[in-house]
């Protein structure tokens, strides 16, 4: 006589938390390393400072 109680538990549970790891997120605005004034962002790593120009962000650090 075989024996059909075995309920699935987990697997659902997985999914969920897999979904709600990943939310970082860049800023599109950074502050300017010598004035610290507002730079929006215009490439990947490029921003623009409205005093200093266009600055880039080290990956140092
Ligand atoms: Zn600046």
């Amino acid at each position: 006589m075989p024996d059909e109680r075995t309920s699935p538990s987990a697997g659902w549970r997985t999914v969920y938390g897999e979904m709600g790891a990943s939310t970082d997120y860049e800023a599109d605005t950074l502050d300017c390393p010598d004035c610290g004034d507002d730079s929006p962002r215009v490439r990947k790593a490029t921003f623009w400072c409205p005093n200093h120009g266009a600055w880039t962000v080290s990956a140092s650090g």
